[in-house]
């Protein structure tokens, strides 16, 4: 699905942020990049959908160079959630969530119903959700929007970048168990970073390690947690 070969990113001052990356994400897949601050796991992120150019190597999504998407394409047909809520705020939940699909041109009915059903697959009531303003929402249902946001258009791939790391241990924990049961049903390949190696090896159908841009350690919890 997703596969990098011998990338690297080389920012302006000469730092490698990521060296000779070699990694397959497969289909469905839930794979997390965890690794201390400064490993490059953002950046691994960004070049997927290409917020961050490459300095060498190749990304293939389903045997396509991403350098040969049309940006657009990419970035429509890949969610991304942030850490920090990214909700625009002079706008309502429905309008937040429907920029994707309305960018797409997907009709007003359409629009509508993905809303309703996108907002009951996150326990948030349709009829009083729809029309509030992002500061009317807590910092869990706030982030709650930004994952079904990601979802709206149906991309195949959704990028989270520490998503749940704001909240409190609780809502961070309800939100977990949202996500996986989402991923079940869905069955869509995400690539989640996290520093935490609790919610990695709660979540993760594979991680990957990281330290000073490189791969340290890859497998299932299983393995990693046999590794001596
Ligand atoms: P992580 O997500 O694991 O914290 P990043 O991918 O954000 O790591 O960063 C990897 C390395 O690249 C770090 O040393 C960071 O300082 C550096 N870096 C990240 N973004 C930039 C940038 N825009 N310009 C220069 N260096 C950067
Ligand atoms: P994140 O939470 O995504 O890991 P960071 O705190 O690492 O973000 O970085 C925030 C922003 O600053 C990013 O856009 C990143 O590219 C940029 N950045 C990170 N490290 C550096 C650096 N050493 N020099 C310049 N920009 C950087």
């Amino acid at each position: 699905m997703i596969r990098f070969e011998d990338v690297a990113k080389q920012y302006q001052d000469d730092t490698y942020a990521v060296k000779l990356l070699n990694l397959e994400i497969k289909k469905g897949e839930f794979f997390v990049l965890i690794g201390p601050s400064g490993s490059g796991k953002t950046t691994t992120l960004k070049m997927i959908n290409r917020l961050i150019p490459l300095t060498d190597g190749t990304i293939y999504i389903e045997d396509k160079r991403i350098s040969d998407y049309e940006i657009n394409e990419l970035r429509w047909n890949i969610g991304y959630v942030l850490q920090q809520i990214a909700l625009f705020p002079h706008m309502t939940i429905e309008e937040n969530i429907a920029i994707v699909p309305e960018l797409k041109k997907w009709d007003r009915d359409k629009v509508k119903n993905r809303v309703t059903e996108l907002l009951e697959m996150v326990g948030l009531d349709p009829e009083i959700y729809r029309k509030r303003k992002p500061k009317e929402l807590s910092g869990g249902e706030q982030q709650r929007i930004g994952v079904v946001r990601a979802l709206a258009a149906d991309p195949e791939i959704i990028l989270m970048d520490e998503p749940f790391s704001a909240l409190d241990p609780i809502t961070r924990e309800k939100l977990q168990d949202d996500i996986l049961a989402l991923q079940r049903t869905i069955n869509k390949t995400i690539v989640f970073v996290t520093h935490d190696m609790k919610e990695a090896l709660k979540l993760g159908d594979r991680i990957c390690v990281m330290k000073n841009g490189r791969v340290e350690q890859i497998g299932t919890p299983e393995q990693l947690l046999n590794q001596p």
